[in-house]
Formats: C-alpha cells, structure tokens, sequence
C-alpha cells in the first residue's frame, strides 16, 4: 500500500505517499506505542465532508492521553489537516487514517523523550466487508477475547489492541466467515475485530456496554438514530447465549458503517426491518448537508415503525 501516487500529511507538511516513512527504530513499532482514528468523508454539496470530524480528532487526542502522550497539535490544526489531505488528493468519497506515535529517539520502553509524530493519510475505501456488504456478513466466534480495562487502556483506539483482532479475524477467514466476533474478559459479547455489535430483540436494538471495547461513533450515532425513530435501545451485558433470541443482527463502524450480519457461529439471521431502516438513516445522516438539522427533519417527517 506504500507504493502509489498521493499525498499525506506528515508532521506538518504534505509529501509525496512513497516518502512517509518513519524510522524502523520508531517507539511506535517495537511497543504499540501509537493511537489512531477511522474516519469516513462523503460526497456532499460542498464537496467532501468528514463525518463526525471533531469526535474522531477529540477520540485521537483522548487515545493519546490514554497511552501518555500529548499529540502536539490542537484539534482545529487536526481537523484542518485531515480536510487539507482530501483536498490535495482530490477525494470526496474516501476513508481518512490520522496515527500518531512515539518515535525513534528512544528505544526502550521507557521513552518519554522520544517526538510524538501524527501523519494523516486518505484513499478510497467504499466498505469494510465489499461486496460481502451486500448480503450480510457471517461471523466466527473468536478465539481472544478483549482485555479488562485494568489490564489495559481499552478506551483507546490504540495499535497494541488489533493484535488480537488481527488473529481472529485471520481466523475468521480461514473458516470461510467475513469477521470474527470477539467476547470481553468476562465472555460476554463484545464487538467485531473494527465495528460495534447490535442485536435486534422483540422489536428493540441491543448492544453489549462498552466496558472493555470501543464506544464506536457510529454505535453511538446509531443508537441516537434508533431512538429518533422511537425504537428501544437497551445497552447492556449480553452473553452469547441470548444470541438464540435475535431476529436481526448488525455491526457499525465508519468502514463498516450499518452491515448487516446474516450468520453468527452457525446461526442465521435475516436483515429485516429495523436493520434496514437504520442502514437507510445512517446513509442519509453521513451525507446530509448539516448532520443534525438534516436528520432532525428527515426522521421528524417519517412515522415510526409500529
Ligand atoms: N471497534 C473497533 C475495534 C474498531 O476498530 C472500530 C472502528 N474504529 C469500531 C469498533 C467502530 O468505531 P467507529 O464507529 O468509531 O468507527
């Protein structure tokens, strides 16, 4: 992925794609030391528009303050870098990865000298799962489980927690499924390897607290979604077990975004009404010309579903 035309932003300045290379003695490299975001711009009136922009650059600064470090540019700059990268590659429609990490000034676990670096870079990703997307994901139960937040900065969005993730869903796909879906510590269920999990249970939308894995933006603006069209939303612990009394289930996440899911270990699920209105809402927030008037007004003139 490093050898094509483009731009990224790094430390300040945009270079060519071919030339952002940090050095092999990075901090970041050896011991995880690195946080990043996910983040999706759409096509819109104005050109491309990034949604839920300062969410994700406040949750990249938290996830550097998580892990010790202070990222030493502000959220305006960061915001301006990301929208500066789409800009000067041309994007409208594409998928933005901002990293931050310590860099190669030390290299020792104890590295509180060394630069915190941030590089932004953007390309065009239509999904997560592709053309799997379509007919709903199948997804394996995984091996690893997500670490207690004692054992762990587990609300950070940081490299040293896709480890595990990278294992399972390796595993995943070895058994022929899309993603795996991993349990917390305590074997409750979790999320997938990059999105948030929702069930669909006697009419009401489902989804595991999230204690030890990431509260996803799109989880949240999902759950907002739902409730904007009166549906119940009930955050909890939920064990695999009650996986038997979903009708529908589905996964969220900016590369996700709402796919739904049509097989858990096994168990088949339909998408049906609840999935697809919410995948409908999430497409027409993402890119409305302002997020909240836009969906205030859209939900506001359909009736809820009885
Ligand atoms: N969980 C994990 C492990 C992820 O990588 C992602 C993607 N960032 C999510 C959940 C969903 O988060 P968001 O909706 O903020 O993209």
């Amino acid at each position: 992925f490093d050898d094509r035309d483009g731009w990224i932003w790094f430390d300040g300045a945009l270079v060519p794609w071919r030339e952002a290379r940090p050095h092999v003695l990075s901090h970041g490299l050896h011991y995880a030391s690195a946080v990043f975001e996910g983040e999706r711009a759409y096509a819109g009136p104005g050109g491309g528009r990034i949604f839920a922009l300062r969410a994700h650059t406040e949750r990249l600064l938290a996830s550097g303050r998580l892990l010790g470090f202070g990222i030493p540019w502000d959220a305006a700059a960061i915001d301006a870098a990301c929208e500066a990268v789409l800009a000067r590659n041309g994007l409208r429609d594409a998928y933005l990865r901002p990293i931050a990490w310590r860099g190669s000034e030390q290299i020792a676990v104890s590295a509180r000298a060394t630069r915190i670096h941030l590089a932004i870079a953007a390309w065009e990703w239509p999904n997560l799962f592709g053309a799997a997307r379509a007919r709903g994901v199948r997804l394996a139960m995984a091996e690893w489980r997500r670490p207690p937040p004692e054992a762990a900065p587990t609300a950070a969005k940081a490299a040293g927690h896709y480890m595990t993730g990278t294992l399972s869903k390796h595993a995943a796909e070895e058994a022929g499924c899309d993603d795996a879906l991993m349990l917390g510590w305590r074997g409750q269920l979790a999320e997938a390897t990059g999105a948030n999990l929702f069930l669909v249970i006697d009419g009401a939308l489902h989804t595991p607290t999230p204690d030890c894995f990431l509260d996803g933006i799109t989880r949240r603006a999902v759950m907002d979604l739902a409730r904007r069209r009166r549906i119940r939303v009930v955050e909890r612990a939920i064990m695999p077990g009650e996986l038997a009394l979903a009708d529908e289930a589905f996964l969220t996440g900016t590369a996700a975004e709402v796919t739904p899911v049509r097989e858990i270990a096994g168990r088949a699920y339909a998408p049906g009404r609840i999935t697809e209105t919410l995948m409908a809402d999430y497409a027409a927030l993402v890119r409305g010309a302002d997020e909240t008037d836009r969906a205030d007004q859209r939900v506001a003139a359909v009736r809820p579903p009885s």
